[in-house]
């Protein structure tokens, strides 16, 4: 069987559960065809329906109040009694800043090895072994690593990986109550308070169009020429590391393999050379457009669209037809 630990935050489910159980869903076909979706939480007995209708064949609910909150300790002990009543074969983990914590001190718990940030997942046709692919020596190589001799075999994966599942509300599945035994001495950690982030940008992973700047962009302010883009197209802006550490976005605008994985229907990559790295976060995105003056540039490669020549007057004319298109009447784009 594989299991599948999808998170929610303040009873709402986060994309990356789903997507996994999509992903789980195929690899079942190797297996038995069970995939159990396992949440955690206090009073979130109605997530479990919305994983069926993603395709868990079963949901266990662990249900609990010292996990109204999520706290590494209480969270590992509950998922703990779970895996270890059940057994799974594999058991899925999104790569969240929480599963990032709790996938490992689980895996230490179950004394088996994770595998973390893995980009693809597959069943050995012979030993029906999990196949792990995760980039290597700074993503110079794709590792594929296995877990032979514990189980369960242990991955992770970051939100936007793997493709969400359709939805169907027909599907019918077990759901399952479980009470762990838990008390307030295993546990460590007192949350005293919990703040939220004000973000001024919506989460790039959310966003159905995004114009990406890299160190072509070549300053802070010249990034307002594609906010304003994005902004008429209905999207957002995004980045490579290089603009990042130049620090000219917010690291939490970064694509790539230690930012973001992204799948927007439109990317428009503005002076960005395609670094393997960069191109781990973005490449599945339904259609790539590419501004870069270097023809040879291998984000040319994997774009849809490649305009070669210096970004600047490009999107500034973009913008223009855009706005002649839309009808808006707008001072004089110099
Ligand atoms: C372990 C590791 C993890 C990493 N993770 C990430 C990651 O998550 N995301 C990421 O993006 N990178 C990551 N990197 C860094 C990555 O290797 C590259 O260094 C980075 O992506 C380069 O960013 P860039 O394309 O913006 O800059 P550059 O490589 O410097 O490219 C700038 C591009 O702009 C073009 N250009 C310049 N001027 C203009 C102009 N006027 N008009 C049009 N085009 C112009 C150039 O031709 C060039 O192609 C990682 C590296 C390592 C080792």
């Amino acid at each position: 069987m594989i299991m599948v630990y999808c998170e929610q935050r303040n009873g709402e489910l986060l994309n990356v559960g789903p997507e996994l159980v999509g992903k789980a869903v195929e690899l079942s076909k190797d297996f038995d065809g069970n995939v159990t979706a396992v949440i955690c939480g206090h009073k979130i007995n109605h997530l479990a329906e919305l994983l069926i209708h993603y395709g868990a064949s079963r949901v266990i609910v662990i249900e609990h109040p010292l996990l109204e909150k999520y706290n590494v300790d209480a969270y590992t002990e509950a998922l703990y009694q779970v895996v270890k009543s059940e057994n799974p074969e594999i058991l899925l983990v999104g790569a969240t800043l929480t599963g990032r914590e709790l996938g490992p001190k689980l895996a230490a718990r179950l004394k088996t090895g994770l595998t973390a940030d893995c980009t693809n997942l597959e069943i050995d046709s012979d030993s029906k072994l999990l196949l792990m692919t995760r980039p290597a020596f700074g993503g110079n190589l794709m590792a594929t690593i296995i877990c032979p001799d514990n189980r369960p075999q242990m991955a992770t994966t970051r939100p936007g990986v793997f493709p969400m599942p359709q939805s169907d509300s027909q599907r019918r599945g077990e759901i399952i109550l479980f009470t762990p035994r838990l008390s307030e001495e295993d546990i460590r950690i007192k949350v005293e308070k919990i703040i939220q982030k004000i973000r001024k940008h919506k989460d790039i992973t959310a966003e159905k169009v995004l114009v990406a700047g890299g160190r072509g962009v070549g300053s802070k302010e010249n990034f307002e020429l594609l906010e304003e883009l994005a902004e008429l197209l209905g999207g957002g802006i995004a980045g490579s590391r290089a603009a990042v550490d130049e620090g000219w976005l917010p690291k939490d605008l970064q694509v790539g393999q230690t930012g973001k994985v992204v799948r927007p229907k439109l990317y428009i990559a503005v002076g960005i050379s395609g670094a393997i790295q960069h191109l781990a976060g973005m490449q599945e995105s339904e259609y790539i457009i590419a501004i870069n003056k270097d023809p040879e540039a291998p984000i040319m490669k994997v774009a849809d669209l490649a305009i070669v020549g210096d970004w600047k007057p490009i999107v500034r004319r973009l913008i223009q037809q855009l706005k002649q298109t839309m009808n808006i009447q707008e001072e004089k784009i110099s």
